[in-house]
């Protein structure tokens, strides 16, 4: 029996995985933050490859909105800085409720999986002389026997911990004091340019928008990031208020604002430790401007449905997390250097909205070609 700890996207998508290999599936998930399932996602092509693999392509493509391109535009000036065409890319936005669903539906449809409602707090993983085996503890008191360990309990879980030993920031650490102020509305309450079938990221001077449509643009999810130091009274004026457009979402009575703090935490490339591996953002928490995190843990499913299938269980571990610590750093790289591109404020904000305009879909789409072709 394989153990997967989390019930968020990628714990839900690992457990999916084991059982694609009719393997039994020991599902340890406690009670889920409301945050986790709040708001919407943008699949890139690597994470709709990942769903197509997983068999669940056509079940999220009904759900799903498809976004023909990506803008970027100056929250000052409203002007167009850049356009990135995707009506021939598999591009599209899916609400987290709608993801966990489709994938909840499919566990439930599939033979071998047992719920605990409970959270890891100890493992102690035996040798081979002792029958190779991971021993869990749960909060609830109870003590579980398994083969292995899936750990996708995200950035502040078990696992990452276990593995790693430590998660002390690094100088490097992206991100680090921002926030985001996320909030999903009815499109019927905004101007109609936000059900429009786009992702629109406006960059302003130590901020950036972005909102995409919902549910076939019935609603619309928008997240602006900004210091956490500046998001306190009149942070709406402040950087949306300058903006025609944007000035609308200013104080809306049906607008609800909720803040989370965005991930300040390094990328280690071991995703392994003995029978224990890492799946989603417990391996590698993204900084969200890449719109990475969730598809990458689609992709760590795909992977896992690949590898699980091999005989020998220590190969089937080593392998995945080979093969996936590799490909994710660079996405991680580059998900780090965008967020501090985003954050840029005063002259540096002027002078990457000029380069942006200057390089315009070309140079877009050079950044995210390898991040989308990396499985
Ligand atoms: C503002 C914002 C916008 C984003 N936009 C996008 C986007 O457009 N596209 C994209 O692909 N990604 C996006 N992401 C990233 C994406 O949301 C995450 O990468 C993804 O949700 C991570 O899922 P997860 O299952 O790894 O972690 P989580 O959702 O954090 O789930 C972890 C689960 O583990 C449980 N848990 C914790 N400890 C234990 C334990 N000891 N034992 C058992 N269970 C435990 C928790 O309760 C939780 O339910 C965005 C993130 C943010 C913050």
């Amino acid at each position: 029996m394989i153990a997967v700890s989390g019930s968020g996207i990628a714990g839900l998508a690992a457990a999916l995985a084991i059982l694609r290999n009719q393997k039994p599936v020991l599902f340890v998930a406690g009670s889920m933050p409301a945050t986790t399932l709040h708001g919407g996602v943008q699949i890139a092509p690597n994470g709709w490859a990942a769903l197509d693999q997983l068999g669940l392509g056509e079940a999220a493509r009904a759900r799903a909105t498809n976004l023909q391109a990506i803008t970027v535009r100056d929250m000052r000036s409203a002007a167009t800085l850049a356009n990135l065409d995707l009506s021939s890319s598999p591009y599209a936005s899916l609400s987290r409720a709608d993801l966990a669903s489709i994938l909840q539906a499919e566990i439930s449809a599939s033979n071998g999986i047992t719920h605990i409602a409970a959270n890891i707090t100890h493992v102690v993983q035996r040798g081979p002389d002792q029958g190779k085996a991971v021993h869990m503890l749960t909060d609830d008191g109870s003590r579980h026997i398994v083969d292995a360990l899936i750990a996708a309990d995200g950035v502040s879980g078990f696992g990452r911990h276990y593995v790693n030993g430590t998660d002390s920031g690094t100088t490097t650490t992206p991100n680090h004091g921002r926030v985001a102020m996320r909030a999903v509305a009815k499109s019927a309450d905004l101007p109609r340019m936000f059900s429009q079938p786009f992702c629109n990221l406006w960059l302003g001077k130590g901020a950036h928008f972005v909102h995409y449509p919902l549910h076939g643009g019935k609603d619309v999810n928008m997240v602006l990031t900004l210091d956490a130091a500046k998001a306190g009274d009149g942070w709406q004026q402040r950087y949306l208020g300058r903006n025609d457009i944007l000035g609308q979402l200013c104080d809306h009575a049906n607008i609800k604002w909720v803040k989370t703090a965005l991930p300040a935490h390094p990328y280690h490339d071991c995703w392994r430790r003995g029978r224990t591996v890492l799946a989603g953002d417990a391996a590698h928490p993204i900084p969200p401007n890449l719109a990475q995190g969730a598809g990458q843990s689609l992709v760590d499913a795909a992977s896992l449905l690949r590898w699980m299938a091999h005989e020998n269980l220590d190969s089937a571990l080593s392998g995945y997390a080979r093969e996936r610590s590799k490909a994710v750093g660079m996405i991680f790289k580059k998900a780090a250097v965008s967020s501090k591109i985003m954050a840029l404020d005063g002259t540096g904000a002027t002078a990457r909205s000029t380069i942006i305009s200057l390089g315009g879909a070309p140079m877009l789409n050079a950044w995210l070609a390898e991040v989308w072709a990396a499985a």
